[in-house]
């Protein structure tokens, strides 16, 4: 258990900017990843045309940087 283990749903806003995963795509073998900004809404996965997608934060923006 981590705590970057947020997910969020198509359609919902985006409050931490950073990188996140669709867990569809990742539970399907592949890695599809986008980058967010704060106040945008969660976009619809193209990759598997998933209306409905489930993202999970990979890290915030910002916080990576050493
Ligand atoms: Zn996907």
């Amino acid at each position: 258990m981590t705590n970057l283990s947020k997910t969020f749903k198509t359609g919902e806003m985006v409050s931490i900017p950073g990188r996140y995963e669709c867990l569809t795509c990742k539970y399907g073998g592949t890695k599809t990843e986008v980058q967010l900004k704060q106040g945008v809404i969660f976009p619809m996965c193209q990759v598997n045309s998933i209306k409905d997608a489930t993202w999970q934060l990979l890290g915030r923006d910002g916080a990576s940087a050493r």
